[in-house]
């Protein structure tokens, strides 16, 4: 077991700056107008760092040292751009105990998750990048004997990106290492609740990149991203977030006829039939881990299974085994390696939870454990706590059709195949979603039925790079984590060439 220190405290790994302006051109470039706002951590609820408040002045600015950088970048040979972006994933995995420590205490998420999964993964993406940079290959189709076809891939140019605060460093590489292996220059957003970890990033392998290729505007959504998104000089807006919030982006962007990519909201069904129950013991046991996984990184993730739907004939068993699982996870501190459930990442999401709970009360759904905020003491008083919680109710309710992002599950039981299907696609959303049961037929029948991008099938939560990922239907358009990003950060060239005297 390890405690580590919070950054700023003696024996910390980790110190963030006081302040954080903008990254732009390669530098620091305080806002136009002045302005900071403070950014507190959910461990404690207190204030550790400022971060400039960015408005459209600031994004002009980097737009610009993204424009002046872009060219050069765009034309640097495939070989040399792999190779940065294997030294930035050499120097974060050099730096993998303060990412996992930065990360954590600006998020609030468990180090044991930070440690093992988050950072780690964002290592990967760069490294995967870089690879699958170096097998890409345009294409040639001969029309006839003397008329060729070339089709190359070009970089986009400069690319906006808008990003949330829930895996502030995974998400940022999500949308840094495709765009950056395209060969685009970049202005990225962080979430205002969670900027300070790009930075901390940024300061570890700003050096590794030409300056002005990857720029950073703080701040708010309608006064940095609006710009950002709605800017004639950006030729690709990437945005995760909101569903709510991806429409606007799409209309913003639609104003210039740019291309988006959007991943948004979830409402994942994660569906456990009859068999999980009479199969073997390791296998009920891995269903059971599935089961609370609703409350991995304290639900505040898109693909969240935050509506658990069980076959009736095991549906008592199952349920009181997953809340006993449940009630094992170990609440507290986020910097400690025991701790499985940590702090919330803003007050606002904590109000925003403990309302849901409120509202599932009121519609009928009965609480079977949990409900309820935890309020630490020590040096976590004043931290965003919820205790992870199992509503049981009617997928008509509420809290089983709005995202709540939150850890929290509503449960259902269903009676055959076609019950838990129709169940599992009655939602806008289309993003996740978990299938259990050892009859491959079953499984193969509900992973091709279910209305997501990505259906787990005895498994849940694992992000690898060189799978896609992505939504249908509300919860987004596009993929990520996989090398056809690379081409949604690229223009497509067609050549078409005579190489004959003769007219065509
Ligand atoms: P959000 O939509 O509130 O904010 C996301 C980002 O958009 C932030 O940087 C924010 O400042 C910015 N933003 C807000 N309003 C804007 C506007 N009008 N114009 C431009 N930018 C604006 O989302 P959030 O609360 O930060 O994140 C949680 C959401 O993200 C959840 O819905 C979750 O499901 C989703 N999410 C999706 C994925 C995925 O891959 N599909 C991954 C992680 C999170």
């Amino acid at each position: 077991m390890t405690r580590y220190a919070a950054p700023g405290t003696e024996g910390a790994i980790v110190t963030y700056a006081s302040r954080y302006d903008h990254w732009i051109g390669g530098a620091y470039v305080p806002p136009v107008r002045g302005q900071y706002f403070e950014n507190p951590s959910p461990v404690n609820g207190r204030p550790f760092t400022e971060i400039a408040r960015g408005t459209a002045e600031d994004v002009e600015l980097a737009l610009d040292a993204a424009h002046s950088a872009a060219p050069a970048w765009g034309a640097t040979p495939a070989g040399d751009r792999a190779g940065v972006l294997s030294r930035i994933a050499d120097r974060m995995e050099a730096h993998l105990e303060e990412l996992a420590v930065a990360e954590s205490w600006e998020n609030g998420k468990p180090v044991r998750e930070t440690l093992a999964a988050d950072i780690p993964l964002a290592i990967d993406h760069f490294r995967y990048f870089a690879g699958v940079l170096r097998a890409q290959e345009g294409s040639l189709s001969e029309l006839d004997e003397d008329t060729v076809a070339y089709h190359f891939h070009e970089p986009l140019g400069v690319v906006g990106q808008i990003i949330p605060w829930n895996f502030p460093i995974l998400m940022a590489t999500w949308k840094l290492a495709p765009a950056l292996a395209a060969g685009n220059a970049v202005v990225l957003k962080p979430a205002e609740q969670t900027p300070a970890s790009i930075h901390f990033l940024m300061s570890l392998v700003a050096d590794l990149l030409p300056p002005g290729v990857v720029n950073i505007v703080n701040g708010f959504g309608e006064e940095a991203g609006k710009p950002l998104a709605s800017s004639p000089r950006v030729a690709k807006i990437a945005f995760t977030g909101e569903t709510t919030t991806g429409r606007l982006i799409m209309r913003y962007a639609s104003e210039n006829l740019k291309p988006v990519t959007l991943e948004l909201g979830g409402k994942s069904p994660n569906i456990f039939f009859d068999d999980v129950s009479t199969s073997d013991d390791d296998f009920l046991d891995k269903a059971l881990e599935g089961f609370t996984m609703f409350a991995l990184n304290q639900g505040e993730v898109c693909t969240c299974p935050s509506r658990a739907l069980i076959q009736r004939g095991h549906y008592g068993t199952f349920l009181e085994a997953g809340i006993a699982r449940t009630e094992k996870i170990v609440p507290g501190d986020p910097l400690d390696t025991e701790t499985m459930i940590g702090a919330q990442a803003s007050e606002a999401q904590l109000r925003k939870i403990l309302s849901y709970l409120e509202i599932g009360r009121q519609e009928g759904a009965k609480v079977l454990t949990g409900g309820e905020r935890v309020e630490h003491g020590g040096a976590l008083a004043g931290g965003y706590y919820v205790q992870p919680t199992v509503f049981e109710g009617d997928n008509r309710m509420r809290v089983f059709q709005e995202e709540i992002f939150g850890p929290v599950v509503a449960v259902a039981s269903f009676t055959d195949f076609d019950d838990a299907i129709t169940t599992a696609n009655d939602t806008l959303y289309g993003l996740g979603a978990g299938v259990w049961t050892r009859d491959a037929n079953t499984a193969y029948r509900a992973g091709r039925a279910i209305k997501a991008g990505r259906v787990w099938t005895n498994c849940y939560h694992a992000y690898p790079a060189h799978a896609a990922f992505g939504g249908y239907k509300e919860s987004g358009i596009g993929r990520e984590n996989h090398k056809m990003m690379l081409e949604h950060y690229q223009q497509t060239k067609n050549l078409l060439v005579s190489y004959s005297a003769k007219k065509l």
